[in-house]
Parts: structure tokens; sequence; C-alpha cells
């Protein structure tokens, strides 16, 4: 998924993850914490030296306190994640985060480099999900260095994911904040970018020269500084002053070797003599940008480039050559559009969680203002008559009924069209919503998809043998039981009845059927004891993926149906996976070591 050679954008962004500031941290205690400290400043300019410092470290490993070892796990995680073991990188770095003892420091560290391997990977819904719980850690966080990586990964990856209003605010914090001439010209350059795509840089714009003094030392940044210009002008249709500004410097872009950098100039010169019907320097510019661009073909510069050579080719009248180019261009076009739009849907479900988020908030202040009027109830009854307070409180009582009912009703109707009011997880209604955005996201983004489905066993008899308070009971256990291992993303709802479902993004069949496992063996640990009866819980599972049953959800839904009508049939309490009939036979059950039933 991640490794696909599909990274559709042109922005600094990767030049920046390669080169970005060391954090320090002051008053180094001892010898261990000065290695250590040593480790984390040379970790990008000589990986030489950082892996032999670690190895060293290793070798100390007793003598190492609690945090220090959290800080040398933290250097390993780093050195495996850019050394291209992103995986156990990924895991280490999770390791910390889910370690209670590690200081936040470590922690918040180890949050912005999750979000930076995300970022490389394009994983928009899983950058997200970690970037939304760092504005609360970096409350917390008073290492200097590393506040202001707090505001740089973020200004970095939501300017990645297009959401430049956002990119913005973080920029000018980093902006403010910046005490070096390297991140002053980093949030400036990106200050620029955002400003350039929200339409807000104007022609006097003293942004640009800024920028461009503040880059003095930074060649590639600089660069970029021009090719946003380049963008600026093309937008005013000036195509003289972009062969002006670029023409000079193009042998100081060539030497960086960097090709987001140099697409982006070829493919603006293209464009500016493309305005002035110099077919000949367009041609030779647009072909130039997709040589060099070969590997990052998605990229919009790239698919402008191939634009032009099409047009190029069309207006030179060879339609044969125009066709076979408009080919590639509509090819590249539609990777690129659908990477744009797994970005928004990415945003957009994140969102919502955000809205969702917000509204609970909302609950929660309305409660808070009746609270205070209530509080104002008090101090009066001290100051005043006792009859000024007996008509306050008669008012107030009325106004808090009404409150407390509008409040009640709003609440309701919200969980009602959301929450299953039983178990508090989505209803079929709200999760259809949910899983078709999924869905969309997933397909549109090549990302794989699943789907659990279970029915609890003979729940009908708990119902009939115990009463029907104590079958909610079991319901509640149920979910509280398969909540306790299900992971962030996952979408889990009860469908009716007895009978629930759980979408897991970014998850193939074999790892559908494991977990599907571990929710199967979860239901079975039930104590009954809570209820006061004594009885079993389990559940019968069927389990599907996109590949087998496609993006659509009723067919999902129905064929995950079937399997676990297989899994009833075969006894209960167990997991199958759908395969498409070949025969009359429908699904293959997982074969397992029960014998319960
Ligand atoms: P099977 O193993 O074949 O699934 O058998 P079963 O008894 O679980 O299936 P059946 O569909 O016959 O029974 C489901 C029962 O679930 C019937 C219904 O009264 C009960 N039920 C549905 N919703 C609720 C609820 O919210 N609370 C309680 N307590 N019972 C419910
Ligand atoms: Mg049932
Ligand atoms: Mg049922």
């Amino acid at each position: 998924m991640g490794s696909k050679n599909r990274k559709g954008y042109s922005f600094i962004y990767l030049f920046l993850l390669i080169s970005l500031a060391t954090t320090q941290v002051a008053n180094a205690a001892n010898n261990i914490d000065q290695l250590l400290e040593k480790a984390n400043q040379i970790r990008t300019s000589d990986p030489g030296k950082f892996s032999q410092l670690l190895t060293q470290l290793e070798g100390d490993s007793e003598k190492l306190t609690t945090q220090q070892h959290f800080y040398l796990q933290y250097l390993k995680a780093y050195k495996l994640t850019f050394s291209g073991k992103t995986t156990e990188g990924l895991v280490q770095l999770k390791n910390i985060l889910a370690s209670e003892k590690a200081d936040i420091l470590i922690q918040y560290r180890a949050r912005l480099t999750i979000i930076n391997i995300y970022a490389i990977q394009q994983n928009w819904t899983e950058g997200l999900s970690q970037l939304s719980h760092l504005l609360e850690e970096s409350k917390k966080v008073t290492d200097k260095e590393t506040i202001l990586n707090g505001f740089m990964i973020p200004a970095i990856f939501y300017n990645q994911l297009e959401q430049y209003e956002i990119g913005l605010k973080y920029a000018k914090l980093l902006f403010d904040g910046s005490t070096s001439e390297r991140k002053t010209c980093i949030a400036k350059t990106l200050i620029i970018e955002s400003k350039l795509h929200l339409k807000t840089l104007a022609i006097e714009d003293s942004e640009i020269q800024e920028g461009m003094k503040l880059c003095r030392n930074e060649g590639v940044m600089r660069n970029f500084i021009r090719s946003y210009q380049a963008k600026f002008n093309l937008e005013k249709e000036q195509p003289t002053l972009i062969i002006d500004s670029l023409l000079p410097h193009l042998s100081e872009i060539e030497t960086t070797k960097y090709p987001r950098l140099i697409v982006e100039i070829y493919t603006s010169l293209a464009q500016a003599y493309w305005l002035q019907n110099d077919y000949k320097n367009a041609k030779i510019f647009a072909e130039k940008s997709t040589l060099i661009g070969n590997n990052i073909k998605t990229t919009q510069a790239v698919v402008a480039a191939y634009k032009l050579l099409y047009q190029i080719a069309k207006a030179q009248g060879y339609p044969l050559k125009a066709l076979k180019l408009h080919e590639i261009y509509a090819e590249l076009d539609k990777t690129y559009v659908n990477e744009i739009k797994a970005k928004y849907l990415a945003f957009q479900l994140a969102e919502h969680k955000a809205i969702e988020q917000k509204n609970k908030i909302d609950l929660l202040n309305e409660r808070n203002a009746l609270l205070t009027a209530e509080q104002a109830l008090i101090r009066a009854n001290v100051e005043n008559t006792r009859l000024m307070v007996m008509v306050l409180a008669l008012t107030l009582s009325v106004l808090m009924f009404w409150g407390y009912r509008l409040l009640k009703a709003h609440r309701r109707i919200k969980e009602l069209a959301e929450f299953d009011g039983l178990t508090g997880i989505f209803n079929r209604g709200h999760f259809t919503v949910v899983a078709n955005k999924a869905l969309e996201y997933c397909q549109s983004a090549e990302q794989e998809l699943s789907l659990i489905m279970f029915d609890l066993d003979y729940f009908k008899k708990i119902n009939d043998n115990f009463g029907h308070a104590c079958g909610d009971w079991a319901l509640k256990e149920t979910v509280a039981a398969c909540k306790s291992i299900s992971r962030q993303n996952d979408i889990f709802a009860r469908l009716g009845g007895e009978e629930f479902c759980i979408l897991l993004t970014s998850c193939n069949s074999s790892s559908a059927l494991e977990r599907a496992e571990s929710y199967r063996k979860a239901i079975e640990k039930i104590s009954s004891q809570g209820s006061g009866h004594e009885f079993s819980i389990t559940a019968s599972f069927g389990v599907t993926d996109a590949k087998t049953s496609g993006y659509d959800l009723e067919t999902i839904l129905a064929d995950a149906d079937n399997a676990a009508y297989t899994s009833k049939h075969n006894g209960r309490n167990q997991v199958t996976l759908f395969t498409q009939p070949k025969s009359p036979q429908k699904a293959v059950p997982l074969d397992n070591d029960r014998d319960a039933f």
C-alpha cells in the first residue's frame, strides 16, 4: 500500500523530513544522558556515528534508568524507521506511546515521528488520528525545540493534506516561536505555500521577498519559494515574469538534485513558454520535466507537463502523437485526482469524529450553563429577601425544567440518530453512513477493507430463562468485551437485536480472521456472574473482505451474513470466512479447536 510508487505530491515535505532539525534537552546530567543527547543530535547528520553510539549504549544497558531506556528505545525506533524498517519502527514508537511510564517528552517525540511516517506513507487517516492527540499533549511539553517541532510537523502534514488553512495556522506558530534561521525559513516557505493555495498572496506581497531573504542559506527552500512565485505569476498570466525569475537560477536549481523541486521549475517554464506560443521551448521544458519526474509521475507538475506535451502535439498538427500523449495524461490525471479524493475523504472522516467531539463538548457546556445559573441563585439567596428568592427559585425551576427537557431532547435526538441506546455503539443507520464513506475512501486509496459480522448464539434462551433485563445485560457485556480489544479505526455497530458488525479499514481477510477469532474468544470469556445467573455467551462469526465481496456495502454485509450463517449451521461459536460459491456450498468454516457445541 504505502510503499507503492504513487507519491502524487510535489511539495517540500520529503526534503524536510530527511533534514528535520534535531531536538536538544538541556543539562545532560551524567555520561549516559550526554551520550543519548549526542546520539540524538547527530542522528540525521552522521548516521554511522549514530549507530555506533546506539550500540555502545545498548552495551551499557544495565546502567540505564527507566527514562534513559525509553530514550534509547526512541532513538532505536528512529533508526529503524529511517533505514526503511518502518513497520518495526512504528511498533517500537507505539510501544513508547502505550507505556504509562515513559515521560511526556519522549512520548511526544515518538508521536511526532509516527506522524512523519504516516505522512510519508500517505496514510492520512492514521496520521490525522495521531494528530488529534497532539494538541492535548503539547500543553504538557516544556522543551522549546520539541514545542516548535510540534508546530512544524502538523504544518507540513496539513499542507500535504491540502488543508492549507490549518497548515497556515501552525506555520505561523512556528514562525513566531522560531529562534533559528533554518526554522524561520521553513516556516516562511510553508506560509507562502499555504497562502498561494488559499489565494491570499498579493502581487506586491513582501512575503516572497522576505522568504528569499530568510532562506538565503537554504537552497532548496529558497527555490521552492521561486516555484511558488512562478505559480502565482502563472495565475496572473505573466509568462515573462516567470521566465525572467527562473532562467537565471536554473543551474543552481539543477544542482540541488531534488526532483520534486526541479519538476516544479521545469513545468512552470514550459507553461510560461506555452503562454507565449513558443512551442519549441515549451516542449523542451515539458519533456525535461517528464524525464526527471519519471519516478514521481502522479505529481501535479508532471501531470501538467504531460498535458502540455499533448496540447503542443495537437497544436502542431500531430493528431496520433497527441492522442497517445493524451492517453498517458488522462491516466496520470485520474490517479492524481484519486489521491486528492483520498486525502479529502480521510479528512472528512476525521472531521466527522471531530464534530462528534464538538457536539459532546457543546452538551457539556449547556449543562455547565445550568449549573452556573443554580450557583447564581445560591448567591442571591444570601443577599435577597426570602420572598425574592422564592420567586427566583420558582422561575429558575421552571427554566431549569424546560432547559433540562430541551437538553435531554437535544441529546436524545442526536443519540437516537447515531447511537444505539442500549450499547452506545453506532446504530445501523449511522453505520451505513460512516461505512459508505470508509468504503469510498478505501476504494479510491486502494486500501484493503474487511467486515466481521456476528450474531449471539441461542440468545433467546437467555431472555426466556432469566428475563429480558438479563438479555440486555449480556448485550452490553458483549459490546464492552469487544470494545476492550477493538482498535481506534474499527467501526463497530449494532445492526439490530443481537447482531453486530465491525468494519476494519486497511485490513485484509487473514488479519480480519485473526481479529474475529479474538472477538470470539473475548465473548466466550465473559463471566455471567455480574448478572446473578449462570449461563455462557458465545457468538457465530462471518468474515469477508473487499477483495472477495467488492466495495458495495450491501453485498459485503450479505456475504458476511452468509458466512455467519454457515458458522451457525456448523455448530455455532466459530468463525467462517466467506468464499464465492463455486458449487452449492457457500462458505468454508475456519478450522478451530472448539468442541463446545
Ligand atoms: P441463534 O443461535 O440461531 O442465533 O439463536 P437465537 O436465539 O440467538 O436467535 P433468535 O433470532 O431466535 O433470537 C434472538 C432474540 O433476541 C429474539 C429477541 O427477543 C431478542 N432480542 C432482540 N433485541 C433484544 C434486546 O434489545 N434485548 C433483549 N434482551 N433481547 C433482544
Ligand atoms: Mg442469535
Ligand atoms: Mg439474530
